[in-house]
Parts: C-alpha cells; structure tokens; sequence
C-alpha cells in the first residue's frame, strides 16, 4: 500500500513523497536539505525521483539527492539537455513502475514545452506539477494558449475522483481571482471558504480532487458558455478564451 505525503519546501512549493515500507520516492525535489530532513526523521531509503520540468524549483535538489542516495532520476526526454542527472528518459504515454504501481506518462506542453505529468491510475493520483494548480495553472513560459488549453483539456478527461497533487500552494491567491470573475459562484465562495479554514489550520490545500477542478476552477473552465457571458466574451473559441482569462490572471 503507498502511502503519499507532501513536504513543504521553499516559500510555497511542495516535493510529493510515495512511501512504501521504507522506500520512498519523491516529484520535483527542488531542495535537498529539507528532503533528507524528512527521510532521515521516517527512516526512509530514497529510490527513485520523478520530474515533471526543467523548473529549477522542481530540480535543484537533485544531484544532492542523487549523490547520497544513489536513487534513479525519471524524467522528460524533451528536457534532456536542460536537466542534468536523469537516468531515464520517458515521454508521452511511456508506462513506469514506481513500487509496484503503473504510472502513465502525460505530455502536457504549456508552462514549459516538455512538461510531463505522472497519472497512477490505481491509486487515483495524478502529480502534475505546474500545469495545473488548484483553482488555476501555470504561467505560460514557452507555450500557446492553446498548447495549454489542450493539455489541461486531456487532465479534464481523467477520471474525476483523481487526485491532484500540484507543486505550488497557491490555491487561497488562485481563489482570489477566481471569485474576482465569478463573484456570485455559490460552489466557489463555499470552497474557498474551506480552503481558508484549512488554511488558517496550517493544512495543506493539496492534493484537491479533479472533480472540484472541473467545477470550480477558471481555467478548466474555458470551454463554459455560462463563464463566457459572464465576462461578455460569447464569441471566442475555448482556447482563446482560456487566453483571455490567463491574461485577465497574469495582470490581476
Ligand atoms: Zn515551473
């Protein structure tokens, strides 16, 4: 049985941790030292590390890792010359085994163009670094509107009880916008509540469930008619007005 667990690096970010017995894999170690903190403290022998991007705050602790552990490095094949360190090279629709259960491997260009995400369907967990966000998605930084819009349209299709395990705790700041552009969203106002709660309880708003997603957040969202009335903008295509509402975010 894996057991997941999240540890806080940084400001807001978080290294996703798969336990099992005393193996452990972790998503995105942008930092060591909090890392092998939290291994040494669990008693737990680090075998493997999955990477979503080339994102400095998703592989800064790698090579440290690496050099203690001796642990095997899985990432993108597009990323192969921005990432050093990496053992093997997946891409679209590749199958690894982490523990004894199956990851698919999903190409979701948009915020990087090599980004990939991890879906283990068994365990109803999808670890999607900076593509999509609670309540929001990642910046823009090398691909379209439409990349992206595609991407976070093939994460709509997962089953909707999956988890979504992001990188960032960003979702109080993403709900902000959000209710910025649907005021009057009983569903929003009422999750973003909780959200606060948890918050002010020190609990972390990840994972969220992809249900949730759909329902409530913007940016998968861009194919409602509902939401695009409401913003006066009936005539654009989805990923147009995924664009627009990404520009209306990026200057919010
Ligand atoms: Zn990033």
């Amino acid at each position: 049985m894996i057991e997941i667990k999240s540890i806080p690096i940084f400001k807001d970010n978080y290294v996703h941790a798969l336990i099992q017995g005393n193996d452990c894999a972790v998503v995105d170690p942008g930092d060591a030292a909090p890392v092998i903190k939290y291994l040494t403290a669990n008693n737990l022998n680090l075998t493997t590390i999955l990477i979503t991007h080339h994102h400095n705050d998703h592989i800064g602790g790698v090579e440290k890792l690496k050099e203690k552990y001796g642990c095997k490095v899985i990432g993108p094949s597009y990323d192969k010359d921005r990432i050093n360190s990496l053992d093997v090279l997946v891409s679209e629709a590749d199958n690894i085994n982490v523990f004894g259960q199956q990851a698919t491997v999903m190409h979701t260009p948009g915020h990087t163009l090599g980004h990939i995400c991890y879906y283990f369907k068994n365990i109803k967990t999808l670890f999607c670094g900076d593509t999509l966000f609670s309540m929001g998605c990642g910046y823009l930084f090398e691909g379209s509107h439409q990349q992206m819009w595609e991407s976070l349209s093939r994460l709509k299709r997962l089953p909707a009880d999956t988890k979504v395990y992001c990188t960032h705790e960003y979702t109080l700041n993403n709900l902000k916008f959000a209710l910025s552009i649907d005021a009057n969203n009983k569903s929003l106002i009422e999750f973003a509540d909780l959200i606060q709660k948890k918050r002010d309880s020190n609990e972390f708003s990840v994972p969220s469930l992809l249900a949730t997603e759909i329902e409530l957040n913007p940016f998968l969202r861009a194919n409602s008619k509902s939401l695009k009335n409401q913003l006066g903008q009936q005539n654009l295509s989805d990923a147009d007005f995924f664009g627009h509402i990404r520009e209306l975010k990026n200057n919010f």
